[in-house]
């Protein structure tokens, strides 16, 4: 049983990927891609060589992420994890609470390191995997260089540090993968008017991240615009290019 445990990661993180990036792919660029045309982020469809640049880093990515997997086991084991199984341990208030403060301290994570990938050296020998897809589609979820892939997912060692539910790590891990499979669709799902709304001026659009992938110097957030705004990196025109793109009919 615990060798099961031990071989099973991969799969499921592969399996993962494929299943979920692949119906999204499928659902808009196949199934339903006229009744979504108009919401195309860039009208151009993506290259072929560039999804398979795509799958080609993610399926790397998938490897890098399962031996950290290992890595948080074995330092678990040693006794150097504060995650925990009992949903009532601090209280459900904090189990609830600790969900949303996950993703904050990870979307400050995120960006620093994402700005950090930008300094010309580290973007020349490995950010720039990621940045060949200009016009990403949702396989580019996990397309990212090797080193890039560990830094990404080195947030979890500082989430090792905080009390926080194996389960509501299990819903961190999903949160990860659907926020990059919606900041690479290619479509822009959100109305008009959404960037007017609290929300909108909050979170994160497909359009924003999809900017970046076209300018590279610009909207750098994961899953909110809160820093790209605090340090002034938001692109001029995103607000235009959004309300442009959501208004189509
Ligand atoms: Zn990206
Ligand atoms: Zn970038």
């Amino acid at each position: 049983m615990e060798n099961l445990k031990l071989i099973l990661p991969p799969f499921i993180i592969g399996l993962r990927y494929f299943f979920f990036t692949g119906f999204a792919y499928l659902l808009f660029y196949v199934w339903k891609n006229k009744k979504f045309i108009h919401k195309k982020i860039q009208p151009m469809m993506p290259k072929k060589e560039s999804i398979n640049n795509e799958i080609k880093y993610s399926i790397s990515t998938i490897l890098v992420f399962s031996c950290v997997f290992y890595l948080m086991y074995y330092l678990r084991q040693q006794g150097y994890s504060k995650t925990y199984i009992e949903l009532d341990k601090y209280g459900f208030a904090y189990l609830i609470l600790s969900f949303p403060m996950l993703l904050l301290i990870h979307d400050f994570y995120f960006y620093c390191i994402h700005r950090l990938m930008h300094h010309p050296k580290l973007f020349k020998h490995v950010h720039a995997v990621h940045h060949r897809s200009h016009n990403p589609t949702p396989f580019a979820a996990f397309s990212f260089h090797p080193i890039e892939a560990f830094l990404e997912v080195g947030i979890i060692f500082i989430v090792l540090l905080i009390p926080i539910n194996r389960y509501v790590l299990v819903l961190f891990s999903f949160s990860i993968l659907f926020i990059n499979i919606f900041g690479h669709l290619g479509f822009e799902l959100y109305g008009k008017n959404f960037l007017k709304t609290f929300l909108g001026k909050v979170i994160n659009t497909s359009t924003h991240h999809n900017m970046h992938h076209k300018y590279a110097n610009c909207n750098y957030g994961l899953y909110s615009i809160i820093w790209d705004k605090l340090f002034k990196s938001n692109h001029k025109k995103y607000e235009e290019t959004f309300e442009l793109i959501a208004g189509n009919h």
